[in-house]
């Protein structure tokens, strides 16, 4: 049976404000503290596993290890049709630079390959999105959630994080990064994921 959550604090177990806002907002009205990975100064644990389940886990299970607090811990990436799936779980690895994670660099990089590739329009992608729930105790409750769209070229619209300018969900004219933060969590991989984890655990 699935196990209710009840505890006073929740660690969300990420360095990516944006994420951690979509997370805040998708929890928001339930009477529970959240608190992000980075303001605790944890380190992010290497990804090792070939799976967004898999990486989500082991998010969640270290910010266990290291706080003693339940913990929630998400994983996401893009899987592009036409490359394959990449670049999956090593969506945020594209983005690596000397300076820091760099998105637009990371989404010229996609467009290339695609290009490259020779790739038919529409060029099909969906992001998945993997939540995994800890307890101290070990106990771990999963949820996951998906966004079926193309990638569109030149990237459109300021709001957002990642690769949202490049993204437009099936039936959409407008990209994630054109959306209202409500819009696309409405719609969104995240969103999905949040919204069984909260039905499940928190409703
Ligand atoms: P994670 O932080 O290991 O889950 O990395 C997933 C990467 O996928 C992030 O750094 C983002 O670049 C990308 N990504 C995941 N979800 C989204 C989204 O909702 N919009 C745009 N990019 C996303």
């Amino acid at each position: 049976m699935t196990r209710r959550f009840t505890e006073p604090k929740l660690v969300v177990a990420t360095h990516n404000m944006g994420k951690f806002a979509e997370i805040e907002r998708l929890l928001e009205g339930h009477p529970v503290e959240l608190v992000s990975a980075r303001a605790l100064g944890l380190h992010e644990p290497a990804e090792t596993e070939t799976s967004f389940l898999g990486n989500a886990r082991i998010k969640a299970r270290h910010a266990v290890e290291k706080t003693g607090l339940p913990a929630v811990g998400d994983d996401s990436g893009l899987e592009i049709d036409a490359l394959h799936g990449a670049p999956g779980v090593y969506t945020a690895d594209w983005a690596a630079q000397p300076a820091g994670r760099d998105f637009f660099h990371a989404m010229e990089k996609t467009w290339e390959q695609l290009e490259h590739a020779q790739a038919p329009y529409p060029r099909t992608a969906r992001f998945r999105c993997a939540a995994v729930l800890v307890w101290p105790d070990g106990h771990e409750e999963t949820f996951e959630g998906t966004i079926e769209g193309e990638c569109v070229h030149p990237f459109r619209g300021e709001d957002g994080h990642g690769y949202d300018p490049m993204f437009q969900p099936t039936g959409e004219t407008r990209t994630l990064a054109e959306m209202t933060a409500d819009e696309k969590n409405a719609i969104s991989h995240r969103g999905e994921a949040f919204r069984k984890l909260v039905a499940a655990c928190f409703g």
